[in-house]
């Protein structure tokens, strides 16, 4: 059965039942639909002990697909099933690789978020709510010029674009303005898609409303003729930008199959944003809960970094546990299979594939925690290369369970072994710290992240990089903290190096300021923030039938 359709036969309860076990105040609930809400935060009782968090992170990720979704989906109803009080904060999917590549954002198999059809749509329509604050800025910034230029805009230096949550090659570069003075000033603009846009990393970091509104005010928008940097506070539209996302703030609630309740609310890019669903559904969802079991986008070395290094102190958490998840398809792709040959069984290369494994778990020890290996089973691993690498685990001094939670859904025993595994690491305490310190230098931060974390004997700043650094510093915003924009398939900026490489050196061309997120992107490789449709787009395959049910959505 398709995702879809295991997602449809699945019995669904009313949001209300839902809210009512996870102790969420009727006044506090605002149902859209039957089966989803949000949460008003501001009406949930006082907590007590904040829940522990755990974050699953992943390997480096293959065209083969490591289910991070599915694992962190899984494990949360384990753990619920060892009758833990569990919340699962995960991010919302965007359209634009919905209708594009095969694959949602809600989990898989028997590991799914409910209603998942509504939720990989339009869901609550926070991110429309995020294009239409976005575009409203850029609209309010041409008027601005139009009028008068006040500020003295230099259009040549506007760096905000307007956002659509589809991807649309079409609209990376155009024009606009054109037709005469009534329609404007003609310049250079463009599209990304709405993930990769500011305002949705701001919304993803942001505690409340009242620093949603700040940091929407910190943004930098562009820059005047004498180069010194704008922000939206001088345009004076931070108020009417926040009033617009006054609902879209508000957590979303929804639930799994096996009824475990689930926040998923924000989705920043994973390359030139931080990946982590929303600061405030981690935090209600820690107020709510004992356990809350989140993801980050991409493998350890960007998602679990970036968590670690960005939203942990943007939030003030301290994550308590850390899941990698791996495959056996996975770790014979970086042992040198390829994709079309992963069912047979091929020791050799599983062994090969170790070295990106190791990196990774290696990587989290140095932030201060011991992460827990989850083995995420597909039908074709054989048991000779579940036990292979079960005991190769146990050879390295790493904890690992095999999770069968694809297949057996998390309501089951399939993933019993890892939710213990997981407990266990939950009462070992940790020390967590960042992996470098806000005082360093951007480039070494930047140095610290590539030498430590991907391995390479080095970093490489091209001349406008170094340009960038000087202007960084000169405008104050050295103590933010690096969002690396690198390839996920690979340890180095070469997507094609795979397993564990050595004796490389990362290639940063562009460092672009996020005043308002609080962090400075660092542009490695070719980072695409609009993407195009593939040859065969998803989208043919889609329908809906005459009762309105979607078809072929996964
Ligand atoms: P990620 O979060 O790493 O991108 P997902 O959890 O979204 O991955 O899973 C990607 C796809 O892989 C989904 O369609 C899911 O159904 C499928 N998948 C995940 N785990 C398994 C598994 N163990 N067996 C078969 N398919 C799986």
């Amino acid at each position: 059965m398709s995702d879809l359709e295991i997602a449809r036969a699945a019995a669904i309860r009313p949001i209300e039942d839902i809210a009512d076990a996870a102790g969420i105040p009727r006044e506090a609930l605002e149902p859209y639909g039957r089966f989803k809400a949000k949460i008003d935060p501001r009406l949930l009782p006082d907590g007590g002990t904040p829940g522990k968090v755990v974050l699953v992170s992943a390997m480096s990720p293959t065209p083969a697909g490591e289910g991070k979704s599915t694992c962190t989906v899984g494990l949360a109803d384990s753990l619920a099933r060892a009758g833990q009080r569990v919340m699962i904060a995960l991010r919302e999917p965007s359209l634009g690789p919905v209708l594009g590549m095969k694959g949602g954002a809600t989990g898989g198999g028997y590991s799914q978020v409910l209603p998942m059809d509504e939720i990989n749509l339009h869901f609550t329509g926070d991110f429309h709510a995020i294009t239409s604050a976005n575009n409203a800025l850029a609209a309010l910034i041409d008027n601005h010029i139009h009028q008068g230029n006040e500020l003295g805009i230099d259009p040549r230096r506007i760096t905000l674009k307007r956002v659509l949550d589809v991807n649309d090659r079409a609209l990376r570069e155009v024009v606009i303005g054109l037709g005469g003075p009534a329609q404007g000033t003609p310049r250079q603009d463009g599209f990304d898609i709405t993930v990769a846009s500011e305002i949705m990393a701001v919304f993803c970091l942001a505690r409340d409303l009242d620093d949603l509104k700040e940091r929407l005010g910190d943004i930098t928008f562009g820059y005047t003729y004498d180069r010194t940097p704008l922000t939206v506070r001088e345009l004076q539209v931070e108020g009417a930008l926040a009033l617009l996302l006054r609902d879209a703030i508000k957590p979303n609630l929804v639930q799994t199959i096996a009824g475990t309740p689930a926040l998923v609310h924000g989705g920043p890019f994973a390359n030139i944003a931080h990946g982590c669903n929303s600061v405030i559904a981690t935090r209600t969802a820690r107020r709510l809960a004992d356990i809350v079991v989140t993801e980050a986008g991409f493998g350890a070395d960007l998602g679990a970094e970036k968590f670690l290094d960005i939203k942990a102190r943007a939030a003030g958490l301290a994550p308590d546990a850390v899941v990698i998840v791996a495959t056996i398809r996975a770790l014979k792709m970086h042992g040198g299979v390829a994709k079309a040959d992963l069912a047979a069984p091929a020791l050799d290369a599983l062994r090969d594939g170790t070295a990106n494994l190791l990196r990774h778990v290696r990587n989290i020890e140095k932030f201060g925690i011991t992460p827990v290996v989850a083995i995420n089973r597909f039908r074709t691993d054989s048991q000779e290369e579940l036990y292979w690498l079960l005991g190769w685990c146990a050879a390295e001094g790493i904890e690992a369970a095999v999770a069968d939670v694809w297949g057996q859904g998390g309501g089951g025993p399939g993933g019993d072994d890892l939710a213990a595994k997981v407990l266990a690491a939950l009462d070992r305490p940790v020390s967590f710290s960042p992996l470098y310190s806000l005082d360093l230098p951007i480039e070494d931060k930047i140095r610290t992240i590539v030498q430590e974390i991907y391995g390479a004997d080095g970093v490489d700043f091209s001349v406008r990089a170094l340009r960038r650094l000087k202007e960084i510093d000169a405008n104050g915003w050295s103590g933010l903290p690096v969002c690396m924009a690198k390839t996920q398939y690979s340890f180095s900026d070469d997507p094609s190096l795979l397993g564990a490489p050595k004796g490389f050196t990362v290639h940063v061309r562009d460092l672009i300021p996020k005043t308002g997120a609080g962090f400075i992107v660092a542009l490695t490789g070719s980072v695409m923030t609009m993407p195009g449709l593939p040859p065969e787009p998803a989208a043919l395959r889609m329908d809906v039938d005459s009762d309105g049910n979607a078809v072929g959505l996964f």
